[in-house]
């Protein structure tokens, strides 16, 4: 390692989290000669069956994860709820990239609103709020619909409840897990009456230079990412607001890695929702469709290595397989231009993801 850490092949990466991202992950490091080691909770996970190593430890075990940062050369993850004191632990040992501002932002839904409003990112209206009455009165601020999340941990729609009259208070703080008489950190929002949902993943590299990939657009349902394609069907001044957008959060993050951001278009408006520090399943389609891929840019960026090529040679729709969708593989194979995906998953339970199909065009 050089004084920036910059890996050389052979180097291995540590990656928190052993899910399908940490296991395409691997699969992108392996193609550059570079070494994984995958650190989860659980004895098995996706990303174990190919990274070069795995480890299984809890985040708050500190004698597992020192023994994790002594055996890598610098430290990643696929999710953004690496626990604050993990990220730091690891911090004073090796580099963590992204680092750990990335994650304090888009941990807590109320810091990340706050971030993107101080950096002038078009943000839609919300209030934070702790009890029902607090509730009651940001509703007379916001209006309704309005949409109730907690602050952290919510993930695939998890945490969320829609509010559409104001009976619809204490159904929605108990659909959160909240008790009626406890206080919780969440954030009401306005409901964003979108015309389409996009998301642009964005590449940093340790120098600073980005590579940014075609706006994506994605289909959700039920919280759930279903589809996502490229091109988006929005116009191009839409496109180059939002990557414009993405370039600035991730210089203001001074950012190292692949980071997401998710936006709601209202006509010719953007509005950012959220950010994911980390590759996002609405960039797997980067995987057939470009030249270098999120996976491939993310561990280039982490390894301290210049960027590759975001440029997309053909037009993709990713579809997600979700429970029992993966049953249809055989059809899935069988199609002219499919790429399928499979994550290795034992078991199928609603709302699980079991792999994607991307169909190039
Ligand atoms: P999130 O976890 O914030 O990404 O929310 C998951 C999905 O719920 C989004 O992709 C939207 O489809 C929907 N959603 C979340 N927040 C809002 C909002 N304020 N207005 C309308 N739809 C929303």
């Amino acid at each position: 390692l050089d004084p920036l850490h910059r890996c050389v092949p052979g180097s291995t990466i540590g990656i928190l989290g052993g899910g399908q991202l940490g296991r395409m992950l691997s699969m992108a490091a392996a193609q550059l000669g570079l070494r994984t080691l995958v650190y989860d909770p659980q004895r098995h996970g996706p990303g174990f069956d190919v990274a070069t190593e795995h480890m299984t430890g809890r985040y708050d075990d500190e004698e597992r994860l020192a023994e994790f940062a002594a055996r890598v050369s610098v430290v990643t993850y696929e999710f953004e709820n690496v626990p604050a004191e993990t990220a730091s632990f690891l911090a004073a040992r090796r580099p963590v990239r992204p680092g750990p501002r990335a994650l304090a932002v888009s941990q807590d839904r109320l810091a990340e609103k706050a971030f993107f409003r101080e950096h002038g990112c078009p943000v839609g209206p919300f209030a934070p709020v702790e009890s029902p009455d607090d509730i009651r009165a940001a509703i007379a601020d916001l209006g309704l619909p309005a949409v109730l999340k907690t602050r952290r941990l919510g993930y695939d729609g998890k945490g969320q409840a829609v509010l559409r009259q104001p009976d619809d208070v204490d159904a929605a703080w108990a659909a959160i897990g909240a008790r009626s008489n406890t206080t919780v950190s969440a954030i009401l929002e306005a409901f964003v009456p979108f015309t389409t949902e996009i998301s642009v993943l964005i590449a940093r590299d340790l120098d600073g230079a980005t590579a940014v990939y075609d706006v994506t657009e994605n289909v959700h349902r039920e919280g759930i990412l279903r589809q996502s394609s490229v091109p988006a069907g929005v116009t191009l001044p839409v496109m180059e607001v939002a990557q414009g957008v993405a370039r600035s959060i991730a210089g203001a993050l001074d950012y190292v890695g692949v980071l997401g951001v998710e936006f709601f278009v209202v006509g010719d408006r953007v509005l950012v929702n959220e950010i994911a520090p980390r590759v996002h399943n609405s960039g797997h389609w980067t995987v057939d469709a470009c030249a270098c891929s999120q996976f491939e840019n993310h561990i280039r960026a982490v390894a301290g290595w210049p960027l590759g090529p975001a440029t997309r040679h053909s037009d993709a729709t990713m579809t997600n397989l979700i429970g029992d969708d993966w049953l249809n593989w055989p059809e899935i194979l069988a199609e002219r231009g499919a790429c399928l995906h499979l994550y290795g998953k034992g078991q199928a339970r609603p709302g699980r993801k079991m792999g994607h199909v991307i169909r190039l065009t």
